[in-house]
């Protein structure tokens, strides 16, 4: 048995968990990691390498938004990306009010950044969305008052996978003079964006989530948003972010995203293919499945299901034996026993959320190992099912 599971082939199906670092960005980061390794800040000689690859990864940054290099500020990854839109916007703006606006499906980062905002004396309005997950315009505007002063809703969400209406969103903040952030780290290099014509004001992505290092991430901050520092220290990025700069992990991220943007129609064609296959075979093959996420606004490598009668984490063991490497609801929320937030909030029953899997495929999966995953699952939710007294009754009942 064990010998079995040494030497079977890992199927990595968790890609909205981290991405492996691409080839082009590790070669990259090579010589920032050895010889190059000054710091970028000083004014000797050999700062003037390093200090070059990080301006031209800000360039490649930038590119990808249809953004200007001096929009984009780097950081340690989204989650500091996404505090410090959110903190500094909420506090730079007391003078008009101390109303925020969220989607009440974000990632942790900002549910729990804007809870930590509330016990500061802010009000928080946390948005329903939809059974498919999106965010209903009519209730942004219902929730809109006149001290509210910062709107953050994500591009795409990381357990679903529904996109969201960013660019209605943004152009109704603007009409209104109301900050807009929106947390793309699952959109980022995964589907097209463009901060100018969805009217973005501030947006955060992480490098491991498109083939970049970890520990690396930036926010866009459109010019003439004066958003006051988070880390306090030193005149790094503009004077906006303290802390040496990780040069290796900014060169890395920079590639990442230059490649990534470059291949991004046909990388989504390919994942959208596969993960549609998967969605078709699951819904064909294995009875009373759920598609949790919107069918078309949806990112392509994304898919979710709930299966009756099973639950999540024995399915996360079981398929684990077969070397099927996928999630139940985010990364974050497994081990957790509390169903998924955001699960609950497109309306799905506790014992129906439990049984959720999700699959995030990237360009590095093949047909073959998504069918592999489907059989597998298929397997499992079988062999689980027979066992429940649940279903059993289930099924009698069904013959009635
Ligand atoms: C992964 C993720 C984050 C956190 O990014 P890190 O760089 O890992 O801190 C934030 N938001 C979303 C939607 C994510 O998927």
């Amino acid at each position: 048995m064990q010998k079995e599971v040494e030497h079977m082939e890992n199927i990595y199906l968790d890609n909205a968990a981290t991405t492996p670092l691409r080839k082009e960005a590790l070669d990259a980061m090579m010589p920032y990691l050895t010889g190059e390794y000054a710091n970028p800040s000083s004014i000797h000689p050999m700062a003037r390498t390093p200090k070059d690859a990080v301006k031209h990864a800000r360039e490649q940054i930038a590119n990808v938004l249809n953004a200007d290099p001096s929009e984009i500020f780097f950081t340690s990854g989204g989650t500091e990306s996404d505090n410090w839109a959110l903190i500094s916007g909420a506090k730079m703006s007391v003078k008009k009010g101390k109303h925020i606006i969220i989607s009440s499906i974000e990632h942790h980062a900002i549910t729990e950044t804007a809870d930590y905002l509330e016990k500061e004396g802010f009000e928080v309005t946390r948005l329903g969305v939809d059974e498919y997950g999106r965010v209903r315009i009519e209730d942004l505007l219902e929730a809109i008052r006149d001290d509210t002063v910062l709107i953050s809703v994500m591009t795409a969400n990381n357990e679903i996978g529904t996109v969201e209406p960013i660019g209605e969103i943004g152009r109704i903040a603007r009409e209104k003079g109301i900050l807009f952030h929106t947390d793309a780290v699952q959109a980022f290099c995964h589907i097209p964006l463009d901060v100018k014509a969805m009217n973005i004001d501030m947006l955060s992505a992480s490098g491991h989530k498109f083939g970049g290092p970890k520990g690396v991430g930036f926010l866009y901050i459109r010019k003439g948003i004066r958003l006051p520092p988070f880390m306090h220290g030193g005149e790094q990025e503009n004077g906006r972010r303290a802390g040496t700069t990780n040069v290796p992990g900014v060169v890395g991220m920079g590639v990442a995203a230059e490649i990534s943007s470059r291949d991004l129609a046909s990388n989504m064609a390919r994942v959208t293919e596969m993960r549609d296959h998967y969605i078709e075979r699951v819904e064909k093959e294995i009875p009373y499945c759920r598609l949790n996420g919107h069918r078309t606004e949806r990112l392509p490598g994304n898919v979710n299901f709930s299966f009756r009668f099973v639950e999540g984490e024995s399915m996360l063991m079981s398929l684990g034996m077969s070397g099927i490497c996928v999630s139940t609801g985010s990364a974050c929320a497994s081990g957790a026993l509390d169903p998924s937030h955001v699960l609950l909030a497109i309306g799905l029953p506790h014992e129906i959320a439990h049984g959720s899997i999700r699959a995030s495929i990237s360009e590095n999966n093949t047909m073959e190992q998504i069918d592999r995953a489907v059989d597998c699952l298929k397997g499992t939710v079988e062999r689980i099912r027979s066992m429940s007294p649940l279903y059993d009754d289930f099924l009698k009942q069904q013959k009635v």
